[in-house]
């Protein structure tokens, strides 16, 4: 559905949004049918109510620490600092290191105690490349929860690996036949089996997407990333970074590593989306570098459509930013100037990610080698100053794509 925004110009502030419609600016809300207004209404207070537990958040914290292993370290990047431009610091924020090597796991592991705390036995999740329905069923198995993953017939083809992953893990997964088979379809089947089976289900969003409230609760959840961050980068240097990066798919890796550092007007943060081939409709997944507002799966945002309101193809070479949407506070933030998108295309990632890999021995995962790709170019073209501090979150390690780089680099590899 295309939208028109009110085209009112907006500034940023820090420390109201969402507002009590669930507003970021313009952007967000609840696009929802009837029926879920009252989940969504019990989710919201069930979350704020979490927020007040001080054993609840204990154990948040406890199993963040002794389980996933934050805080994950900061890392100065002394030779791929170099490739990039003369006398640049770049830090490297090592989600990478996480359980399951990615960041996907903060949010999971923190939805499924809500509903655990909640009493809701049931969860259901929807996964396109397979790492947010392989981080589901790692946060349920530990927590003794059912899990039912929904996923398109396409990606469980494209995914074989996630997919006997989440089921070594104990969790369902329910293949999807409708629509183009891929993760919007799976995000719509999910939502209906909500409707129907809400007494006793838990819908696990994956993504800073969806109906108010949860771009915000998926947002306090990565949060951890960016406050960890700052501690970490005012220990190491003494202040605050002129830059902060992330790769940006539905946004949660984005906004966790952002939003901390938001409040503070100089540090520049920059999100750097999926450009794909090129940058003509079809061929790209830049959502805010080429899209337009309006309403999908709950909320109002920019989106990748065609004049009729019909969503629009995606090409990337990383399945993790193949996503047709962006979070609402994505759009905000681009509308108000606080942060800027950009995007890297395919040969950019490559790029950064083999830059990575033999300048600093980290493979990282395809998605934050987009932003990798980005440093690089801009670093060629002499746009990064001498004595820049840059902190980039690494949000994933990159063994779940080294079969998809070997084919780009038509290297053959016995699977
Ligand atoms: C899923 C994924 C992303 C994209 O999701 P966001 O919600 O935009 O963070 C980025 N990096 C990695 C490693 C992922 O697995």
């Amino acid at each position: 559905m295309q939208m028109q925004t009110q085209h009112k110009t907006i500034a940023y502030e820090h420390h109201h949004y969402p507002d009590e419609r669930g507003r970021f600016g313009n952007f967000g809300g609840k696009f929802v049918p009837e029926s879920l207004m009252t989940p969504l209404a019990e989710l919201e207070a069930a979350y704020l109510d979490s927020l007040k537990d001080e054993a609840f958040q204990e154990q948040l914290r406890q199993l963040l620490h002794h389980y996933v292993g934050r805080a994950t370290p900061l890392y100065y990047a002394p030779r791929f600092s170099a490739m990039v431009a003369p006398g640049v610091k770049i830090y490297l924020k090592r989600e990478d290191l996480a359980h399951t090597g990615a960041h996907k796991i903060n949010n999971a592991l923190g939805q499924a105690l809500l509903a655990k705390r909640m009493g809701k036995k049931r969860i259901i999740a929807e996964t396109g490349a397979g790492q947010h329905g392989v981080a589901s069923a790692t946060a349920c198995a530990m927590l003794g929860l059912e899990c039912i993953v929904y996923m398109g017939e396409v990606d469980i083809e494209r995914q074989s690996l996630n997919v006997f992953r989440m089921k070594l893990l104990g969790a369902e997964v329910r293949a999807v036949s409708s629509g183009s088979r891929t993760l919007k379809d799976a995000i719509n089947e999910a939502i209906r089996d909500w409707v129907t089976n809400v007494e006793t289900t838990f819908y696990l969003i994956g993504s800073a997407i969806g109906p108010h409230p949860y771009p915000r609760i998926v947002r306090d959840y990565q949060a951890v990333i960016g406050q960890e961050a700052r501690q970490q980068i005012i220990e190491q240097e003494g202040r605050l970074p002129d830059i902060v990066m992330a790769c940006v798919g539905g946004g949660s890796n984005a906004i966790g590593i952002f939003y901390p550092f938001a409040d503070a007007p100089s540090v520049q943060l920059i999100g750097v989306e999926a450009g794909g081939v090129s940058l003509q409709p079809g061929q790209h997944a830049a959502t805010l570098v080429a899209g337009t507002p309006g309403v999908l799966h709950g909320t109002l945002t920019y989106l990748l459509q065609n004049e009729d309101g019909q969503i629009l193809d995606t090409q990337s070479i990383s399945a993790g930013l193949d996503y047709p949407g962006v979070g609402p506070e994505h759009s905000y933030l681009k509308e108000t100037g606080r942060a800027t998108y950009v995007s890297a295309s395919d040969t950019m990632t490559l790029h950064g990610l083999q830059a990575l890999s033999q300048s600093e021995g980290i493979i990282p995962a395809l998605e934050p080698a987009h932003a990798l790709g980005y440093l690089l170019e801009i670093g060629a073209q002499g746009k990064l100053a001498a004595g820049t501090v840059i902190i980039l979150n690494l949000s994933g390690r990159g063994d779940k794509d080294v079969l998809t780089v070997a084919k780009a680099l038509n290297v053959q590899v016995q699977a």
